[in-house]
């Protein structure tokens, strides 16, 4: 039987959590959620989410729904943030006890971050935090970098694709579940540029209009691309969204 994970974009609507320079909290964890649900989902998990609108919900909503939902797993996405800005870096995984499969999957998911570059603070025993107390199944809390630190935003921007992609592999292996090493993700790209500005463009427009949209750099050029799918149907079906919304696509493996 499937797994059943319910995954949780921290904060929401009137509350965007952790602010920077314009920056949100919530539409950050939003993000990140959308992503690493979209690979899980095409590994076989059955994902559901407490949010994928900027809807607001208090903790113990989002732990009741994840409650009603039977899920196997519940796991949070936040972004930290210092009292002052580029005070500190890096990413943590908060628990309620560090026992069980949770803290194998913390130290998974760490690892994987750890391994794009972020400083890997730790896993933390967080026993009040509402999310993690209330909920019935194992469940996580991972700060994905500091909000108010340029280099964990950097990282976060730059290396957005890879980060989910690593931490839906790392909730993969923690279950054993075979994510193949090196699968093959088919991706929509929707333009290829020599000009670093041209292709963020295009990546704004996209994201505003909600795609999952990253920027590969690979020798001299910027691609813009959309999903990471593992069954090439779903790419296909993104691709008509994306040609119905007036974009020039190309379905590449890389
Ligand atoms: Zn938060």
């Amino acid at each position: 039987m499937a797994y059943k994970i319910m995954l949780d974009a921290g904060h929401g609507g009137s509350d965007p959590g952790a602010v920077y320079q314009g920056r949100q909290e919530k539409d950050d964890t939003l993000r990140l959620t959308l992503a690493v649900g979209r690979i899980l989902e095409d590994n076989g998990i059955d994902v559901v989410y407490t949010r994928t609108t900027d809807i607001y919900q208090t903790p113990f909503e989002k732990a009741k729904i994840a409650n009603e939902s039977g899920a196997d797993f519940f796991i949070s996405f936040h972004r930290n943030s210092s009292p002052q800005a580029n005070q500190y870096n890096g990413v943590e995984v908060l628990l309620y006890d560090k026992s069980g499969i949770k803290l194998e999957m913390a130290e998974n998911i760490l690892g994987a971050m750890g391994e794009l570059g972020f400083r890997e603070i730790g896993v933390k025993e967080r026993p009040g935090l509402v999310v993690l107390r209330r909920t019935r199944m194992p469940a996580l809390l991972v700060e994905a970098g500091f909000i108010n630190s340029d280099v964990d935003n950097q990282l976060f921007d730059e290396k957005f694709d890879e980060m989910a992609t690593g931490i839906a592999e790392a909730i993969l292996g923690t279950l054993n579940l075979d994510t193949v090493e090196g699968p093959v993700y088919y991706r929509v790209q929707t333009g290829a540029f020599r000009n670093r500005e041209y292709a963020d463009r295009m990546l704004y427009e996209l994201l505003d209009k909600g795609y999952p949209a990253f920027i590969l750099q690979e020798n001299d050029l910027y691609k813009v691309q959309v999903g990471a799918f593992l069954q090439i149907g779903n790419a296909i079906n993104m691709e008509q969204r994306l040609r119905d919304d007036g974009y020039t696509t190309l379905i590449v493996t890389k």
